[in-house]
């Protein structure tokens, strides 16, 4: 449980109701620990004893004790619950927001490393566990010692009336006993409650893997291969949850085994003691229960805190990946950035291999480069430095004279826009979408940015809500050619004075691509731009080509230039051009 300390962070925050969760807690313990044994030794004897002797009003009045102690122990279970409910929804809600952050603050290579299934159930499964080891767990550990104490307290109470009752107290050194198994159950349960968490996140991954691409899947006919992959994954998932099974339903009744031995011994002695039933063995017996029924929920508390240790592995995962990208302390001041770009010496692997490999390049600010070469020549890496998506190795990339690494990443993102190959609409309306290049955009200024991206005459004809019209998830109601323009608009209306455009490799209709040449004209104009030139298409906006080869740059000039001197680009040039 000392893991979960840092934690309690969270707790604190809903204090109040905590606190009163538990105080209703306690009443409850208590209610149940002392006040039904008390309750029995009150009635019974009343009713059963004395029988007629009683007036028929007492024996109601005494009888009315039961639902007296019921509503005191029913409310007060009732507070506790609904309160440990809802500070434990609040707890959820503080851990997931702080993970989610955690998320978003890792860098790209993360993401290319983990499966987004796999930490799909870390944010959402692992972190229930860790609200219940927190809270649930710090309720039971208050509400059952409290049952326990009652119960041993109306004992003791009995005990000093009756001399016989302290054979009651071999039956509650039976309790030590019962502490074995929660033992040795417990550590058997945090592997495999860890294999579980471990699963789901596979099973997640496979449930992601199978509605991310249904296109690919049907064309592929994959159907059957993707149904098979989960149905192992859920057999697996099966085989691990139960051996948790196994393990946490074992403890219940170890623990009555070993409690029913002292009862045992109890009944005996009371029966050769010449005990009265009503009076003495019912409130004992209540007693008695009282006592190990604690027990046995305190074990299964033990097993809740091995299964939310499992968890928390998964979720501290996450909160502690280092930073491989971190701010610099004092980021240096970036703003009226010109665009003026500079490699230097620059290296760069994602493993062993450079994909960069001794870059120098100096590019000045508005100028349009066009970036060309061969699949897996490095034109995407080069651009992804910029933005700094990863850090080089060696050397250094800076942009107005500052190393990309002594500004802040906001700033410099803030100052670079980015059109992607095919770029991802969110699931909100098509205005929405645009706004994202400036959260602070009017309504007027997103028009104006569509217009400028040739996107506005089919927001306006062919959507039913114009630019009201929800996308769908990743804009999957719009067609390549659509969800283009609607990410050139959002890069005008972004206005950042870098650019990287990386062109489309799917084949768009020449309407389309006539209009997205178009808008690209317009939007390069005054900035510096990467175009990553997959069809040459755009070439002849660039006033400048890099021809990369393995890594180099093989290839630095005008295209009237390289095309004499580059036998690679011409070579790639003319396959293009047919
Ligand atoms: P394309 O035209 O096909 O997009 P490219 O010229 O943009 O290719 P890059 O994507 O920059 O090429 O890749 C350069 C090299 O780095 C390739 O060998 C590629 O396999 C490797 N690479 C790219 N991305 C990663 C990654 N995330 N992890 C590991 N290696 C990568």
């Amino acid at each position: 449980m000392k893991r979960f300390l840092p934690y309690y962070k969270y707790l604190l925050r809903v204090r109040w109701p905590f606190i009163a969760a538990l105080l209703a807690g306690a009443v409850f313990g208590a209610a149940s620990g002392a006040g039904l044994p008390w309750m029995m030794k009150k009635v019974l004897p009343e009713i059963f004893g004395q029988g007629a002797e009683v007036p028929l009003m007492q024996l109601i009045g005494v009888a009315l004790i039961m639902p007296g102690v019921f509503l005191v122990r029913g409310l007060s279970q009732f507070i506790n619950n609904y309160l440990i409910q809802y500070c434990g929804l609040r707890v959820l809600e503080y851990i997931q927001v702080d993970v989610f952050a955690r998320l978003q603050k890792l860098p790209l290579k993360f993401f290319q490393k983990h499966k987004s299934g796999d930490l799909l159930s870390r944010l959402m499964g692992d972190t229930q566990m860790m609200r219940m080891a927190l809270v649930e767990i710090s309720n039971d550990i208050i509400i059952q010692p409290m049952q326990m104490v009652g119960a041993i307290g109306f004992l003791v109470y009995m005990s000093m009336q009756k001399s016989e009752f302290f054979f009651l107290y071999i039956c509650l050194a039976t309790i030590p006993v019962c502490v074995m198994p929660i033992q040795m159950i417990g550590k058997k349960l945090f592997k495999k409650a860890k294999a579980v968490q471990e699963q789901t996140g596979d099973l997640t991954a496979s449930v992601t893997d199978g509605l991310q691409a249904p296109m690919e899947i049907r064309s592929y006919n994959m159907q059957d291969g993707i149904v098979n992959t989960f149905q192992n994954q859920v057999i697996r998932l099966f085989k691990a949850r139960m051996k948790v099974v196994k393990y946490d339903k074992m403890l219940g009744p170890a623990i009555e085994f070993v409690s029913a031995c002292g009862v045992a011994v109890a009944i005996v002695y009371a029966g050769r003691a010449g005990l009265n039933f009503e009076a003495d063995m019912m409130p004992l017996l209540m007693a008695l229960y009282m006592c190990y029924d604690p027990i046995k929920k305190l074990g299964k508390i033990h097993t809740k805190i091995q299964r939310g240790n499992a968890s928390l592995d998964r979720v501290e995962y996450l909160l502690h990946y280092p930073d491989e990208l971190p701010d610099a302390e004092k980021p240096v001041p970036f703003e009226d950035v010109a665009g003026r770009i500079r490699f230097e010496a620059v290296n760069f692997a994602y493993d062993e291999q450079l994909a960069l490999d001794n870059i120098h390049l100096e590019i000045p600010a508005g100028q349009v480069v066009a970036l060309v070469g061969p699949s897996g020549a490095g034109k995407s890496t080069f651009a992804s430095l910029i933005p700094r998506f990863y850090d080089v190795n060696e050397g250094c990339v800076f942009v107005d004279g500052h190393d990309v690494r002594a500004v802040s990443k906001s700033d410099l993102r803030g100052a670079i826009g980015v059109v992607s190959q095919s770029p991802v609409l969110f699931n909100a309306t098509v205005l929405e979408n645009i706004r994202i290049g400036n959260p602070e955009a009017s309504d007027a200024d997103v028009f104006e940015a569509a217009k400028k991206a040739h996107a506005h005459e089919f927001i306006e004809s062919s959507l039913d809500d114009s630019y009201h019209t929800m996308v769908g998830e990743k804009g999957t109601r719009l067609s390549g050619g659509q969800r283009q323009r609607i990410a050139i608009a959002r890069a005008f209306l972004k206005n950042a004075p870098i650019l990287i455009l990386d062109e489309a490799t799917s084949a768009l209709d020449s309407e389309s691509e006539a209009k997205i040449q178009e808008a690209l004209e317009e939007l390069v104009k005054g900035r510096t731009t990467f175009i990553i030139a997959h069809r040459f298409s755009t070439i002849k906006i660039a006033d400048r080509i890099l021809v990369f080869d393995r890594g180099h740059i093989v290839a630095d000039g005008p295209h009237e230039d390289i095309y004499d001197s580059s036998g690679l680009y011409r070579d790639l040039y003319d396959r293009q051009s047919g």
